[in-house]
């Protein structure tokens, strides 16, 4: 891992990474002769040059524009084994043979940065990625077989935690960025000082504010870890997993309720430059904003909220760390305080007797 972690910043590797299984995978299936077959990933040989590897994984996002991949199923937690054929971690090149991908759709539409202000810029394509007997060299592989080994270098390497202080970074970004397209679009639409406005914008201050304390609390909190390494305090961070995916359909819930026909109705580049752009002129202005100006901002809105690519945005923030009852849990066992709240309620309690 040290000597891949050399290599990637000499060469300036980018990576994209696959943690998760199809559906399919999951099915045990019994056979005719009362064999059990399954489409789950795993080690189909161990030879001297590495190990074979047959399976799929997702949704390794930007997976064919980087240059390689790192895999790393997570093991199960349940009666861990000490050789599974399903436990290994290991990162290769995109193109080793057997390997094959699988793109879903593009989600820029067009290629005017006018028209599609984010996608036609920022899509990351996602991708499922299929292993088919592809040899993996040994010195690429990991972590092989012991489940314990797997789960236990998610925590002590403070995985979650350092991803988690960059991905709390994001979250702080993204909602600025909301914000700021409220605070227009609030403008723009003459509504700034209407009180159900300011009760919608309000929410995601609430939440800007919250998240730049949780990241602030995160950093204060900070200690070197046994590697040597600054490891941020986990819970803030931990604690903004938990409330982000709520935060931001939201957010876009807002942008929708606030824009309400402005959103949708939103003429292309091409339009302003026929025939009817002077009526567009007229009839699609906002308060201090022409209306090719405000219709850019509101097509922003637009593909942020409404189009492909914003559904694909709010799925990601949805399911970045997983499902929520797994990032619940992993905040639930890390809180230490459970004692010394349940002994504050039971004092409480006792007190009526003195
Ligand atoms: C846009 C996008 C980009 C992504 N990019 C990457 C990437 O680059 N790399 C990567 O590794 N992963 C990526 N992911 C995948 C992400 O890690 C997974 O989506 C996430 O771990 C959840 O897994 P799942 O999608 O299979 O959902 P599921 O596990 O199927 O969950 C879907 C729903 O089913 C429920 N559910 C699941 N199991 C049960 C059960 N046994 N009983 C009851 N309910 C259940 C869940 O609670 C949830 O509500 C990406 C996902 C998205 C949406």
């Amino acid at each position: 891992m040290r000597a891949y972690y050399v290599y990637c910043r000499e060469h300036d590797i980018s990576l994209s990474h696959a943690f998760v299984q199809p559906h399919a995978s999951r099915f045990d299936e019994l056979l005719e002769d009362g064999s059990i077959s399954s489409c789950a990933a795993r080690i189909v040989e161990r030879n001297q040059e590495g190990i074979v590897v047959s399976g799929a994984f997702l949704l390794a996002t930007q997976g064919v524009t980087t240059d390689e991949i790192l895999v790393y199923p997570p093991a199960s937690p349940y009666m861990p084994e000490e050789d599974s054929s399903r436990t290994f971690a290991f990162a290769v090149p995109n193109n080793l043979p057997g390997m094959r991908w699988i793109c879903r759709e593009s989600l820029a539409q067009g290629a005017s940065a006018y028209d599609y202000p984010l996608s036609s810029r920022f899509d990351e394509m996602d991708t499922l990625v299929l292993f088919e007997d592809v040899l993996v060299p040994w010195e690429r592989v990991f972590m092989l077989g012991d489940e314990r080994l797997s789960m236990r270098f998610f925590q002590e390497s403070g995985f979650h935690v350092h991803c988690g202080h960059q991905v709390l970074c994001r979250y702080v970004a993204k909602t600025e960025f909301a914000l700021g397209i409220l605070f227009y679009m609030a403008e723009t639409l003459d509504r700034a000082s209407y009180p159900s406005t300011i009760d919608k914008i309000t929410e995601v201050i609430a939440s800007f504010e919250t998240l730049k304390s949780l990241l602030v609390a995160s950093e204060a909190g900070a200690a070197p870890d046994r590697f040597g390494s600054m490891l941020p305090d986990r819970r803030p961070i931990w604690t903004a997993n938990v409330l982000f995916p709520k935060m931001y359909p939201r957010m876009i819930e807002l942008i929708q309720l606030l824009g309400g026909s402005s959103v949708i109705m939103i003429p292309s580049e091409r339009d302003f430059a026929s025939e009817s752009s002077e009526a567009m002129e007229r009839y699609l202005r906002g308060a201090g904003i022409d209306a090719c100006s405000k219709t850019a901002l509101f097509r922003l809105a637009w593909d942020l909220s409404s189009s492909g690519f914003g559904g694909r945005q709010t799925l990601y923030e949805r399911f970045f760390f997983g499902d929520q009852s797994v990032v619940a849990g992993r905040l639930y066992h890390a809180f230490t305080d459970k004692e010394a709240c349940i002994g504050k309620v039971k004092a409480f309690l006792r007190s009526k007797d003195e």
